[in-house]
């Protein structure tokens, strides 16, 4: 018997097969004794087969009748935290040593989640991430191509990322819209080193602001008309590009040019 209320609005669309639950713990490689957070744990069918790894297990689940459900099933070594993921204080709850997720995320905070993860990577050794597929595609897409954008820069500068395998909507209960897929996530150790991580990244987002704009529209809001002309002058073809077209190596280029033309990147700076 069912005894609880699903709540679609949660995301709650949960994974049964006990063949799929395992090869999704299998892609973690977890060793026992090792830090593993799970967001979004609901009935616990993806935790039972994580216990099995005999890892520490630090759970975050919104859903309050979840959350006693899961206290209540499970010993009582396991750390459940209640609440939003989005909202908790990560800095506090890491440990010395490095952690591993492993997720069936909801679909409804994947988005805001992945910034958050790709801000926090250095805390983690390896992330196992069910996505609706779509969002997979767009987190992986590379430059030039419809799916490429803010995302998939920033999830490509802070980790390598392998697509494991599609799963099909059907053996989810209830199903899910669309298909997902499963994501494995490496912190990356060869991203080019940014001077000013903040700067970049606030640049980047500007480039993107508007899709249908070239890159010196969407730079207007940062860059004079002098500095704009002077970036024409250094870079002339790329800024009647779209944001989408620029890999990463040509944004750290980009970037690198503005700090010069705005100064701020002195000569005693560097
Ligand atoms: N892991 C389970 C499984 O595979 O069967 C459930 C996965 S279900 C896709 C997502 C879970 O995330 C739900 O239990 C939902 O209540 C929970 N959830 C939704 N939003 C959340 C949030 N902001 N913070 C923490 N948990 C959340």
């Amino acid at each position: 018997m069912n005894i609880f209320r699903q709540k679609k609005s949660l995301g709650q669309h949960f994974l049964l097969d006990p063949n799929l639950l395992r090869k999704i713990v299998k892609l973690a490689e977890i060793l026992p004794d090792e830090h593993v957070w799970e967001i979004g744990p609901g009935k616990g069918t993806l935790t039972r087969e994580l216990l099995k790894t005999g890892c520490r297990l630090t759970l975050f689940e919104i859903d309050r009748e979840l959350v006693q459900y899961l206290h209540d099933m499970l010993p009582p070594e396991v750390t459940v935290i209640q609440g939003d993921v989005l909202k908790s204080d990560w800095q506090k709850l890491f440990p010395e040593t490095k952690i591993k997720i492993v997720s069936n995320l909801p679909f409804q905070i994947s988005t805001p989640l992945l910034f958050r993860l790709a801000q926090a990577s250095p805390a983690f050794s390896r992330i196992v991430l069910m996505l609706q597929k779509e969002l997979a595609q767009r987190i992986r897409a590379t430059a030039g191509t419809a799916d490429y954008g803010l995302l998939s820069l920033k999830m490509q500068y802070y980790f390598s990322i392998k697509y494991a395998f599609t799963v099909k909507k059907h053996l989810f209960k209830p199903p899910p819209r669309v298909d997902a897929a499963v994501l494995v996530l490496h912190p990356r150790v060869d991203s080019p080193i940014l001077t000013d991580p903040d700067f970049f990244w606030s640049i980047v987002t500007a480039t993107f602001g508007n899709r249908r704009k070239i890159l010196g529209n969407n730079l207007k809001k940062f860059l004079s008309l002098a500095q704009l002309r002077e970036l024409g002058r250094r870079a002339p073809e790329i800024l009647v590009r779209r944001a989408e077209t620029l890999t990463e190596m040509e944004f750290v280029h980009l970037v690198e040019q503005i700090r010069r033309i705005t100064g701020l990147d002195s000569p005693e700076d560097r």
